[in-house]
Protein backbone atom coordinates (compact mmCIF):
# COMPACT_ATOMS: atom_id res chain seq x y z
CA UNK A 1 0.00 0.00 0.00
CA UNK A 2 2.83 2.51 0.95
CA UNK A 3 4.51 1.68 -2.28
CA UNK A 4 1.55 2.13 -4.49
CA UNK A 5 0.76 5.48 -2.67
CA UNK A 6 4.46 6.48 -3.99
CA UNK A 7 3.47 5.40 -6.77
CA UNK A 8 0.92 7.43 -7.35
CA UNK A 9 3.11 10.62 -6.41
CA UNK A 10 5.57 9.74 -8.25
CA UNK A 11 3.42 9.84 -11.64
CA UNK A 12 1.22 12.84 -10.50
CA UNK A 13 3.80 15.28 -9.25
CA UNK A 14 5.73 15.95 -12.25
CA UNK A 15 2.29 16.22 -14.57
CA UNK A 16 1.23 18.98 -12.26
CA UNK A 17 4.37 20.49 -11.89
CA UNK A 18 4.12 20.60 -15.63
CA UNK A 19 0.99 22.05 -15.67
CA UNK A 20 1.74 24.68 -13.25
CA UNK A 21 4.55 25.62 -14.91
CA UNK A 22 3.19 25.87 -18.71
CA UNK A 23 0.56 27.64 -16.87
CA UNK A 24 3.13 30.23 -15.53
CA UNK A 25 4.26 30.46 -18.76
CA UNK A 26 1.01 31.47 -20.76
CA UNK A 27 0.22 33.96 -18.21
CA UNK A 28 3.37 36.06 -18.70
CA UNK A 29 3.20 35.42 -22.19
CA UNK A 30 -0.76 36.94 -21.97
CA UNK A 31 0.54 39.99 -19.83
CA UNK A 32 3.31 40.85 -22.53
CA UNK A 33 0.41 40.42 -25.05
CA UNK A 34 -1.97 42.86 -23.46
CA UNK A 35 1.30 45.37 -23.43
CA UNK A 36 1.76 44.91 -26.74
CA UNK A 37 -1.96 45.02 -27.98
CA UNK A 38 -1.31 41.68 -29.77
CA UNK A 39 -4.91 40.31 -28.94
CA UNK A 40 -7.20 41.06 -31.61
CA UNK A 41 -11.35 39.80 -32.12
CA UNK A 42 -12.60 38.39 -34.67
CA UNK A 43 -16.96 38.44 -35.46
CA UNK A 44 -18.94 35.72 -35.90
CA UNK A 45 -22.81 36.54 -38.13
CA UNK A 46 -25.72 36.07 -36.01
CA UNK A 47 -28.58 35.71 -38.30
CA UNK A 48 -32.30 35.19 -38.26
CA UNK A 49 -34.08 32.16 -38.84
CA UNK A 50 -37.17 33.71 -40.49
CA UNK A 51 -35.35 35.37 -43.46
CA UNK A 52 -31.44 34.43 -43.09
CA UNK A 53 -30.95 38.51 -43.10
CA UNK A 54 -27.92 39.51 -40.10
CA UNK A 55 -28.73 40.57 -36.89
CA UNK A 56 -25.83 40.53 -34.78
CA UNK A 57 -22.06 39.19 -34.55
CA UNK A 58 -20.54 38.01 -31.24
CA UNK A 59 -16.95 39.29 -31.00
CA UNK A 60 -14.36 36.01 -30.11
CA UNK A 61 -10.95 37.08 -28.98
CA UNK A 62 -7.69 35.46 -30.40
CA UNK A 63 -4.38 35.68 -29.94
CA UNK A 64 -1.27 34.08 -31.61
CA UNK A 65 1.91 34.36 -29.36
CA UNK A 66 5.18 34.35 -30.59
CA UNK A 67 6.25 31.48 -29.11
CA UNK A 68 3.22 29.86 -28.07
CA UNK A 69 1.42 29.93 -31.62
CA UNK A 70 -1.95 30.15 -31.90
CA UNK A 71 -3.53 29.81 -28.21
CA UNK A 72 -7.19 28.98 -27.73
CA UNK A 73 -9.28 31.37 -25.67
CA UNK A 74 -10.63 27.66 -23.71
CA UNK A 75 -7.10 27.82 -22.94
CA UNK A 76 -5.88 31.31 -21.61
CA UNK A 77 -9.05 32.53 -20.64
CA UNK A 78 -9.10 30.44 -17.46
CA UNK A 79 -4.88 31.62 -17.00
CA UNK A 80 -6.50 35.01 -17.33
CA UNK A 81 -9.31 34.78 -14.77
CA UNK A 82 -7.17 33.40 -12.32
CA UNK A 83 -4.63 36.20 -12.15
CA UNK A 84 -7.35 38.66 -12.33
CA UNK A 85 -5.57 39.77 -15.97
CA UNK A 86 -8.73 39.21 -17.34
CA UNK A 87 -10.46 42.06 -15.56
CA UNK A 88 -8.22 44.41 -18.23
CA UNK A 89 -8.39 42.29 -21.18
CA UNK A 90 -12.50 41.86 -20.87
CA UNK A 91 -12.76 45.75 -20.78
CA UNK A 92 -10.55 45.57 -24.37
CA UNK A 93 -12.42 43.43 -25.60
CA UNK A 94 -15.85 45.38 -24.72
CA UNK A 95 -14.34 48.78 -25.88
CA UNK A 96 -13.15 47.06 -29.22
CA UNK A 97 -16.30 45.34 -29.98
CA UNK A 98 -18.47 48.38 -29.28
CA UNK A 99 -15.83 50.55 -31.45
CA UNK A 100 -16.47 47.85 -34.33
CA UNK A 101 -19.90 47.96 -33.97
CA UNK A 102 -20.23 51.66 -34.10
CA UNK A 103 -18.13 51.28 -36.85
CA UNK A 104 -20.80 49.29 -38.75
CA UNK A 105 -23.16 51.51 -38.17
CA UNK A 106 -21.56 54.44 -39.93
CA UNK A 107 -21.12 52.32 -42.73
CA UNK A 108 -24.59 51.96 -43.36
CA UNK A 109 -25.04 48.45 -41.52
CA UNK A 110 -27.79 48.98 -39.32
CA UNK A 111 -29.38 47.11 -36.84
CA UNK A 112 -27.02 45.28 -35.77
CA UNK A 113 -26.60 44.11 -32.23
CA UNK A 114 -22.65 43.18 -31.01
CA UNK A 115 -23.08 39.92 -28.53
CA UNK A 116 -19.30 40.43 -26.09
CA UNK A 117 -18.39 37.45 -23.59
CA UNK A 118 -18.07 38.27 -19.98
CA UNK A 119 -15.81 36.46 -17.24
CA UNK A 120 -17.38 35.78 -14.24
CA UNK A 121 -14.59 37.27 -13.01
CA UNK A 122 -15.55 40.72 -14.60
CA UNK A 123 -19.15 40.00 -13.50
CA UNK A 124 -17.93 39.80 -9.50
CA UNK A 125 -16.10 43.57 -9.81
CA UNK A 126 -18.02 45.93 -7.99
CA UNK A 127 -17.41 48.72 -10.44
CA UNK A 128 -18.54 45.97 -13.34
CA UNK A 129 -22.31 47.69 -14.10
CA UNK A 130 -20.33 51.28 -14.07
CA UNK A 131 -17.50 50.12 -16.39
CA UNK A 132 -19.98 48.65 -19.36
CA UNK A 133 -22.00 52.12 -18.91
CA UNK A 134 -18.59 54.04 -19.31
CA UNK A 135 -17.51 52.15 -22.55
CA UNK A 136 -20.88 52.47 -23.92
CA UNK A 137 -20.66 56.54 -23.22
CA UNK A 138 -17.26 56.65 -24.47
CA UNK A 139 -17.82 54.84 -27.63
CA UNK A 140 -21.20 56.01 -28.39
CA UNK A 141 -22.97 52.68 -28.84
CA UNK A 142 -26.41 53.11 -27.81
CA UNK A 143 -26.76 50.31 -25.37
CA UNK A 144 -29.59 48.67 -26.88
CA UNK A 145 -27.14 47.36 -29.75
CA UNK A 146 -24.98 45.51 -27.24
CA UNK A 147 -25.84 42.24 -25.94
CA UNK A 148 -23.77 41.06 -22.72
CA UNK A 149 -23.25 36.94 -22.76
CA UNK A 150 -22.83 35.26 -19.37
CA UNK A 151 -22.91 31.83 -18.35
CA UNK A 152 -25.13 30.07 -15.96
CA UNK A 153 -21.84 28.04 -14.09
CA UNK A 154 -20.56 31.94 -13.17
CA UNK A 155 -23.56 32.93 -11.13
CA UNK A 156 -22.93 29.84 -8.82
CA UNK A 157 -22.01 31.43 -5.26
CA UNK A 158 -22.92 35.28 -5.90
CA UNK A 159 -26.24 35.12 -7.51
CA UNK A 160 -27.83 37.74 -6.41
CA UNK A 161 -25.30 40.53 -6.61
CA UNK A 162 -25.10 38.95 -10.33
CA UNK A 163 -29.02 39.37 -10.46
CA UNK A 164 -28.72 43.22 -9.49
CA UNK A 165 -26.01 44.22 -11.47
CA UNK A 166 -27.74 42.25 -14.49
CA UNK A 167 -30.63 44.09 -14.02
CA UNK A 168 -29.08 47.37 -13.60
CA UNK A 169 -27.25 46.90 -17.00
CA UNK A 170 -31.06 45.97 -18.49
CA UNK A 171 -32.93 49.24 -16.98
CA UNK A 172 -30.06 50.70 -19.16
CA UNK A 173 -31.24 49.16 -21.54
CA UNK A 174 -28.41 46.65 -22.11
CA UNK A 175 -29.49 43.18 -23.29
CA UNK A 176 -28.02 39.62 -21.27
CA UNK A 177 -27.47 36.86 -22.68
CA UNK A 178 -27.56 32.75 -21.25
CA UNK A 179 -24.63 31.22 -22.60
CA UNK A 180 -23.81 27.44 -23.40
CA UNK A 181 -27.84 26.39 -22.04
CA UNK A 182 -27.65 23.47 -21.51
CA UNK A 183 -24.26 22.31 -20.08
CA UNK A 184 -24.30 23.69 -16.42
CA UNK A 185 -26.44 22.78 -13.94
CA UNK A 186 -29.69 23.94 -12.79
CA UNK A 187 -30.95 25.56 -16.30
CA UNK A 188 -35.00 25.85 -16.21
CA UNK A 189 -34.64 27.97 -12.75
CA UNK A 190 -31.72 29.92 -14.07
CA UNK A 191 -33.79 30.58 -16.91
CA UNK A 192 -36.77 31.92 -14.94
CA UNK A 193 -34.88 33.73 -12.54
CA UNK A 194 -32.11 35.55 -14.65
CA UNK A 195 -32.90 39.11 -15.84
CA UNK A 196 -31.80 37.41 -19.84
CA UNK A 197 -33.35 38.53 -23.10
CA UNK A 198 -31.59 35.43 -24.40
CA UNK A 199 -31.04 31.72 -24.51
CA UNK A 200 -27.54 30.62 -26.09
CA UNK A 201 -28.61 26.99 -26.51
CA UNK A 202 -25.06 24.76 -26.84
CA UNK A 203 -23.90 23.48 -29.69
CA UNK A 204 -24.10 20.18 -27.81
CA UNK A 205 -27.79 20.11 -28.44
CA UNK A 206 -27.82 21.60 -31.97
CA UNK A 207 -25.25 18.69 -33.52
CA UNK A 208 -28.11 16.00 -33.10
CA UNK A 209 -31.08 18.44 -34.25
CA UNK A 210 -31.47 17.07 -37.92
CA UNK A 211 -30.99 13.35 -36.73
CA UNK A 212 -32.39 12.64 -33.73
CA UNK A 213 -35.90 12.89 -32.44
CA UNK A 214 -34.81 12.90 -28.38
CA UNK A 215 -32.21 16.10 -29.83
CA UNK A 216 -35.16 17.40 -31.14
CA UNK A 217 -37.73 17.62 -28.39
CA UNK A 218 -35.05 18.92 -26.26
CA UNK A 219 -34.59 21.72 -28.40
CA UNK A 220 -38.00 22.29 -28.83
CA UNK A 221 -39.12 22.20 -25.63
CA UNK A 222 -36.66 24.80 -24.38
CA UNK A 223 -37.15 27.35 -27.31
CA UNK A 224 -41.63 26.68 -26.34
CA UNK A 225 -40.46 27.54 -22.52
CA UNK A 226 -37.98 30.22 -23.35
CA UNK A 227 -40.63 32.07 -25.46
CA UNK A 228 -43.27 31.70 -23.04
CA UNK A 229 -40.97 33.80 -21.01
CA UNK A 230 -40.28 36.09 -23.68
CA UNK A 231 -36.49 35.34 -24.67
CA UNK A 232 -35.11 34.84 -27.61
CA UNK A 233 -33.53 32.20 -28.61
CA UNK A 234 -29.92 31.43 -30.19
CA UNK A 235 -28.61 28.00 -31.89
CA UNK A 236 -24.66 27.89 -31.57
CA UNK A 237 -22.72 25.84 -33.84
CA UNK A 238 -24.81 25.37 -36.83
CA UNK A 239 -22.73 23.52 -39.47
CA UNK A 240 -25.67 22.27 -42.32
CA UNK A 241 -28.71 23.36 -43.65
CA UNK A 242 -30.57 20.66 -42.49
CA UNK A 243 -30.04 22.05 -39.38
CA UNK A 244 -30.75 25.73 -39.99
CA UNK A 245 -34.38 24.20 -41.35
CA UNK A 246 -34.85 22.36 -38.41
CA UNK A 247 -34.09 25.06 -35.95
CA UNK A 248 -36.44 26.81 -37.93
CA UNK A 249 -39.17 24.34 -37.72
CA UNK A 250 -38.72 24.92 -34.22
CA UNK A 251 -38.92 28.47 -33.53
CA UNK A 252 -35.29 29.10 -32.93
CA UNK A 253 -34.70 32.83 -33.71
CA UNK A 254 -31.35 33.23 -34.58
CA UNK A 255 -28.42 30.64 -35.70
CA UNK A 256 -25.03 31.22 -35.32
CA UNK A 257 -22.27 28.36 -36.77
CA UNK A 258 -20.08 27.87 -39.36
CA UNK A 259 -22.98 27.13 -41.98
CA UNK A 260 -23.25 30.89 -41.90
CA UNK A 261 -19.73 31.80 -41.44
CA UNK A 262 -16.30 31.20 -39.13
CA UNK A 263 -15.37 33.84 -37.47
CA UNK A 264 -14.17 36.75 -39.36
CA UNK A 265 -11.72 39.52 -38.78
CA UNK A 266 -12.90 42.88 -39.01
CA UNK A 267 -11.98 43.83 -42.51
CA UNK A 268 -13.77 41.15 -43.77
CA UNK A 269 -17.43 41.81 -42.33
CA UNK A 270 -18.36 44.13 -45.31
CA UNK A 271 -17.05 41.00 -47.64
CA UNK A 272 -18.91 38.95 -46.12
CA UNK A 273 -22.64 40.44 -45.34
CA UNK A 274 -22.28 41.18 -49.46
CA UNK A 275 -21.54 37.86 -50.41
CA UNK A 276 -24.05 36.73 -47.83
CA UNK A 277 -26.43 39.06 -49.12
CA UNK A 278 -26.04 37.34 -52.15
CA UNK A 279 -26.23 34.06 -50.89
CA UNK A 280 -29.84 34.68 -48.77
CA UNK A 281 -31.40 35.99 -52.08
CA UNK A 282 -30.37 32.44 -54.13
P1 LIG B 1 -18.43 30.41 -26.72
O1 LIG B 1 -18.76 31.74 -26.16
O2 LIG B 1 -19.41 29.31 -26.50
O3 LIG B 1 -18.15 30.66 -28.26
C1 LIG B 1 -18.50 29.75 -29.28
C2 LIG B 1 -17.31 28.96 -29.74
O4 LIG B 1 -17.73 28.03 -30.74
C3 LIG B 1 -16.23 29.81 -30.40
O5 LIG B 1 -14.98 29.19 -30.10
C4 LIG B 1 -16.56 29.69 -31.88
O6 LIG B 1 -15.47 29.94 -32.72
C5 LIG B 1 -17.00 28.24 -31.94
N1 LIG B 1 -17.93 27.97 -33.05
C6 LIG B 1 -18.81 28.81 -33.62
N2 LIG B 1 -19.52 28.19 -34.58
C7 LIG B 1 -19.09 26.91 -34.62
C8 LIG B 1 -19.44 25.75 -35.42
O7 LIG B 1 -20.32 25.79 -36.28
N3 LIG B 1 -18.77 24.61 -35.15
C9 LIG B 1 -17.79 24.53 -34.19
N4 LIG B 1 -17.17 23.36 -34.00
N5 LIG B 1 -17.44 25.59 -33.43
C10 LIG B 1 -18.08 26.77 -33.63
P2 LIG B 1 -13.71 30.05 -29.65
O8 LIG B 1 -13.67 31.34 -30.41
O9 LIG B 1 -12.52 29.15 -29.69
O10 LIG B 1 -14.03 30.44 -28.15
C11 LIG B 1 -14.10 29.45 -27.16
C12 LIG B 1 -14.64 30.02 -25.87
O11 LIG B 1 -13.74 30.96 -25.31
C13 LIG B 1 -15.94 30.78 -26.04
O12 LIG B 1 -17.02 29.89 -26.12
C14 LIG B 1 -15.95 31.63 -24.79
O13 LIG B 1 -16.39 30.88 -23.68
C15 LIG B 1 -14.47 31.94 -24.62
N6 LIG B 1 -14.19 33.28 -25.16
C16 LIG B 1 -13.94 33.66 -26.45
N7 LIG B 1 -13.74 34.99 -26.54
C17 LIG B 1 -13.88 35.48 -25.27
C18 LIG B 1 -13.81 36.80 -24.69
O14 LIG B 1 -13.59 37.83 -25.37
N8 LIG B 1 -14.00 36.90 -23.34
C19 LIG B 1 -14.26 35.80 -22.56
N9 LIG B 1 -14.44 35.96 -21.23
N10 LIG B 1 -14.36 34.56 -23.07
C20 LIG B 1 -14.18 34.39 -24.41
CA1 LIG C 1 -20.41 33.11 -26.21
CA1 LIG D 1 -21.59 29.39 -26.20
CA1 LIG E 1 -18.43 27.80 -24.65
Amino acid sequence: AKDSGRGRICTFTPDMNRRVVERMRMLSRARLAFDRQSFSLQYQPQVATSDGRVRGFEALIRWTDAELGPVSPDRFIPVCEDSGLIVPLGLWVLETACIEAMGLACRGIGGITMSVNMSAVQLAQNDFVPRVLEVLDRTGLPPNRLELEITETQMIGSLDAAIDKLDALRQAGVHIALDDFGTGYSSLTYLRTLPINTLKLDKAFIDDVHRRTDARSMVASISRIAHDLNRNVVAEGVEELAQWEALSRMGCDLIQGYFVSRPLAADRIDGFLAAWEERRKS
